[in-house]
């Protein structure tokens, strides 16, 4: 045992069980002090409903440490170092973070740290990046045999409890730009109907979701209409449970949903990777030809992108699928990809720009997943549905909203419309209700001329 504490400088990590880097931080029985920099950079990308959620785990992770949790605002190259050496601190312990922004940052706090090792262990990931490759080297650009190689690698098992791990109060050390956590609930008041974050608010409802609907999950999953899904994304981007716990468990249910499961957790891993080896493919479609089309501007295409953000394209299943994104911070994923495929193929503006709604609005925004689910729906990478796959707006909702209850909840004009019929209201015999837009194009013509772009499109890009 030694006096001095170790640093845990937590990230995407906010939890203590199953906590690799905790429990290095803490092995030898060495007291931990644990920080969180609120650093201006990654808040300003967030948006609102984010950060709130963000907020929120901070607060059940200080609640867990009773209170000890050092919460700073600042650079983390300057915050880190000078808590370390306040606390004279042996070493700074990190999960570590793979995203371009997250690598320099850490490369550079390192080179700040000086004589005081910075020491990374585990990652937010089941397999980190660049763990699976290729038999001759390089990295996979297609889903089916990554996911071969994933699951040959292999996984740990769940790293065990964090909860004994004996923390330094946070309270005790002078430092510049102090946070109260409990100060940081007033965010919350102008925030739409978001989820709690934390710890234990991940672990219940993975329990709930295990029990009650993963078994089914390989048909439910595909309904916006039902609560199919896990809802975990917003926890698992934070931390607040890491996939290891999820796939441990997993294995304990054995089913048809569960094998799902498995491989949409892999997905993650999957984007993860791509945009660790291919950090260009955050913001840059991989087909340099999907960059190259020709793309709407002016004022028409700026009406059209304010119609989309606002659920207001009188498309009834995009307008829901764009209202639940800013009433909850979430969007199923089926309508994700609905709503995506509309803005670049019906109203023919860039996936960056949707991609960047998205991260102002997603509770579980996240770079990889966002911008690489983004590209899936342009076609721009060769793991993508081709660009001349264009999604029907009406039949995706008819197929995914059978009943129109999705529909319904989302859009109070349309309420009054029974059944499947709120999929067409232009059909309806009075034609469509007070208040519900009409459709702002014509999707079979715009259909038309995404393709014709595409076939015209430079053919050197
Ligand atoms: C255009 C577009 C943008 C997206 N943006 C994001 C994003 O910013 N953050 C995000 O986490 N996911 C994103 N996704 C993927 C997916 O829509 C969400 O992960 C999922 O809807 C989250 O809900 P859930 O937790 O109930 O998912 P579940 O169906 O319960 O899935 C379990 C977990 O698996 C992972 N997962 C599932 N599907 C995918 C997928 N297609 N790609 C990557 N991981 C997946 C997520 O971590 C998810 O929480 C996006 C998909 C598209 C098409």
């Amino acid at each position: 045992m030694t006096d001095s504490p170790a640093l845990l400088w937590f990230r995407r990590d906010l939890r203590l069980d199953d906590h690799p880097a905790l429990l290095a931080a803490a092995s030898g029985g060495r007291r931990v002090l644990g920080l969180f920099v609120l650093d201006p950079v990654l808040l300003a990308g967030s948006g609102e409903p984010r950060i709130h959620f963000l907020h929120s785990c901070l607060q059940a992770l200080s609640a867990s440490t009773e209170g000890r949790l050092l919460v700073v605002r600042g650079d983390p190259r300057t915050v880190v170092p000078a808590v370390a050496r306040q606390v004279g601190a042996a070493e700074v312990h990190i999960s570590a973070d793979f995203m371009p922004y997250g690598h320099r940052r850490d490369e550079a706090v390192r080179a700040a740290l000086g004589d005081i090792p910075l020491i990374a262990t585990g990652s937010p990931y089941a397999v980190a990046p660049g763990r699976v490759s290729k038999g001759a080297g390089g990295n996979y650009a297609v889903y089916t045999p990554f996911f071969r190689a994933w699951s040959e690698h292999g996984y740990r098992g769940p790293a065990g409890p964090g909860n004994t791990v004996d923390f330094v109060p946070g309270g005790g050390v002078e430092v510049a730009d102090r946070v109260d956590v409990g100060e940081l609930a007033g965010v919350s008041e102008q925030d739409p109907e978001l989820p709690p974050g934390g710890e234990a608010q991940a672990r219940q409802r993975w329990a709930t979701f295990r029990d009650e609907r993963l078994a089914d999950y390989k048909t439910e999953r595909d309904r916006p209409d039902r609560a199919g899904t896990s809802r975990l994304s917003a926890y698992l981007k934070y931390g607040c449970i890491h996939p290891r716990t999820l796939l441990a468990d997993i294995k304990e249910h054995p089913s048809e949903g569960a094998v799902t499961y498995r491989q949409e957790l892999a997905w993650r891993d999957f984007y993860a990777d791509l945009v660790w080896h291919n950090p260009r493919s955050a913001w840059h479609s991989i087909d340099p030809a999907v960059d190259a089309l020709q793309y709407d501007s002016g004022p028409v295409a700026d009406e059209h992108l304010t119609a989309w953000q606002t659920g207001r394209t009188g498309y009834p299943y995009i307008d829901a699928a764009m209202r639940q994104l800013l009433a909850e911070g979430w969007i199923h994923n089926r309508a994700r990809m609905g709503v995506a495929s509309f803005l670049i193929k019906d109203l023919h503006l860039p996936w960056q720009v949707g991609a960047k709604h998205f991260m102002r609005h997603l509770v579980d925004g996240d770079l990889p997943s966002n911008n690489h689910g983004w590209q899936w729906a342009a076609g721009a990478g060769p793991h993508a549905a081709p660009f001349y796959r264009v999604f029907q707006p009406v039949t995706q909702g008819v197929r995914h909203d059978p009943d129109g209850d999705y529909v319904r909840r989302y859009v109070p004009e349309l309420r009054g419309v029974a059944g499947k019929a709120v999929h067409t209201p232009w059909e309806l015999p009075d034609g469509v209700p007070d208040g519900y837009p009409e459709r702002i194009v014509d999707h079979a013509a715009e259909r038309l001329e995404a393709l014709r772009r595409w076939e015209q499109r430079p053919k050197s890009a």
